[in-house]
């Protein structure tokens, strides 16, 4: 299942997980303390994911330098917009700076080049389409 949120508020919660996860592999190695090798094991296995999520908080710090802020026009609040699609950090409203793409169903498809150009081609396909018939 996906979760509706932001996606910068996405990767800093799963930094936050992973320093949990190693704070939980790590104390788990108390229980094996009488066992030197077992219990390094153990600190040096739950120290990957802090690590790891040392180099995420550090990533999510400078792909914020390429994130568009706009003005959500549900919340009319200020968000930070990562890709071409993201939703509003304050409400979730679904938001695009695809003028294309605007008023379309919502696909997190729509971050994939390829997939996007595609859905708008289809768009102006269709639109195409119809004035057509008009
Ligand atoms: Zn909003």
């Amino acid at each position: 299942m996906k979760k509706k949120s932001n996606k910068i508020q996405r990767i800093r919660g799963f930094a936050l997980a992973l320093v949990f996860i190693g704070m939980g592999i790590m104390y788990l190695g108390v229980f094996f303390r009488e066992y030197q090798i077992i219990f390094s094991l153990f600190l040096i296995v739950g120290l990957l994911p802090i690590l790891l999520s040392f180099v995420i908080y550090f990533w999510v710090g400078m792909i914020s330098t390429r994130t568009v802020t706009v003005q959500c026009p549900n919340c009319e609040k200020y968000t930070k917009i990562l890709g071409h699609v993201d939703f509003c950090q304050h409400c979730k409203e679904p938001l695009t700076i695809d003028k294309e793409l605007e008023g379309k169903d919502f696909s997190l498809d729509y971050n994939v080049d390829h997939r996007r150009n595609e859905a708008i081609e289809e768009i102006k396909k269709e639109s195409a389409e119809n004035n057509q018939t008009k």
